[in-house]
């Protein structure tokens, strides 16, 4: 008898490449707790993260969904709040932002995890200098985490994630990490991350004792997905790639579509 593997740990796993064809998720129902990314998820990628706009019909879709879900729907994202609220404009939905790095719950209440200002002020300094000397790199400053994007000078990438990697190093011991994006390098605190935003919002109302579904398509989801999954919900990749994610939408207009059905159908 051939023995048994022993059991991969549950949460966090990172990706895994798989020829397993992940069907697209249920019908959302009026006992889920949506949690939703929003670029590349909501609203397909543009070339700078400023020039993404929120159209009237996505405008219309989420309050809709909210009264679905009885208010249990959430924006989970990499952007700072006050950049979703700018976004969103009257829509004000709960929303975690900067990975898990701030939260405003569905009560308006705003909760904090800052870095320590010290080191990121350094790392800023040192990786607005980096950006500074090369054409086509941008530093945004979200507060607490720092993103360097290289969307628009795809071929510094090895060199962008190497400088990066020489960077963040002496703010390893404060607790500093990298994380990958779509075009775009991230320097957070770790310790949070959409996973313990997503488990947080679980913990309120109106989500607690909800279904928990996570729509996301880049690697920070993948967070997400594991907290989801542990918690026996449904994890959404939106587009290619390896995921840990039990479901699976084509793209930006297939979350559109797959969210219009729930409504029509309520
Ligand atoms: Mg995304």
């Amino acid at each position: 008898m051939r023995e048994r593997k022993p059991r991969q740990p549950r949460t966090p796993r990172p990706p895994r490449e798989t020829r397993v064809r992940r069907g697209p998720p249920p019908p959302l129902d009026a006992g889920c707790a949506l949690f939703l990314d929003i670029d590349g998820t909501l609203l397909d990628i543009a070339a700078t993260p400023d020039s993404v706009r929120v159209g009237p019909r996505l405008a219309a879709l989420l309050p809709a969904v909210s009264t679905l879900l009885s208010g249990a729907i959430a924006l989970v994202t990499g952007r700072a709040i006050r950049d979703t609220d700018r976004m969103f404009g009257e829509l004000v939905l709960p929303v975690a932002g900067q990975h898990g790095c701030e939260r405003r719950d569905a009560e308006g209440t705003l909760h904090l995890h800052a870095p320590n200002p010290v080191t990121l002020a350094r790392l800023r300094r040192l990786i607005a200098e980096f950006a500074a000397r090369h054409e086509g790199l941008s530093l945004e400053d979200k507060g607490s985490t720092l993103a360097l994007h290289y969307r628009a000078a795809p071929q510094l990438a090895s060199h962008v994630h190497q400088v990066m990697r020489a960077q963040v190093e002496f703010a390893r011991e404060e607790g500093f990490r990298l994380q990958r994006g779509k075009r775009l390098l991230e320097v957070r605190p770790e310790g949070r991350d959409k996973g313990t935003a997503i488990r947080d919002f679980m913990q309120e109302r109106p989500f607690r004792g909800r279904l928990p579904v996570f729509v996301g398509d880049d690697r920070t989801d993948e967070h997400g997905f594991a907290v989801v999954r542990s918690m026996h919900g449904i994890a959404v990749k939106v587009g290619p790639g390896p995921t840990i994610a039990n479901h699976r939408l084509d793209d930006v207009a297939a979350v559109r579509h797959w969210l219009d059905d729930a409504v029509a159908k309520a």
